[in-house]
């Protein structure tokens, strides 16, 4: 089995709601994904996945609307006053925690008809979330 990982590096503000911590406060994170792509077979220029094509797709996706953005749960009553305010955001369903985000980027990338394995979001150099799905 064959495997590359691509790691992507990108700032994203969030918080928590029902949370009783720190983590109730807007905040901000250095994140890092790590992307896992397998394949039992190599293609014929020898990859599993060229990384210039997760670049070009995955890395760009994160620039664009992730990056440097607010990652907030639909339910944040700062949603409006952020939006009125002109401050990027981007929304998630759920609560934008770390596993929810690993979540989020795993179901874009595989819809980006990358195999994605499992994906990994460092929230700071010692603690990270992963998703991955069963087969
Ligand atoms: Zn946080």
């Amino acid at each position: 089995m064959y495997k590359v990982t691509k790691t992507i590096d990108f700032c994203y503000g969030h918080r928590l709601l029902n949370y009783d911590g720190q983590c109730k406060y807007l905040h901000g994170h250095n994140g890092r994904l790590e992307i896992d792509v397998q394949s039992s077979s190599l293609d014929s220029k020898g990859m599993v996945i060229d990384f210039t094509v997760m670049k070009d797709s995955v890395k760009s996706w994160i620039d664009s609307v992730m990056d440097h953005r607010m990652i907030l749960s639909s339910e944040d009553p700062l949603i409006p006053i952020l939006k009125q305010a002109g401050q990027p955001i981007y929304v998630l369903q759920d609560n934008p925690t770390a596993e929810n985000i690993a979540k989020h980027v795993f179901i874009q990338v595989k819809s980006s008809n990358i195999d994605v394995q499992e994906v990994r979001l460092w929230e700071s150099p010692s603690s990270y979330a992963s998703y991955s799905e069963e087969n």
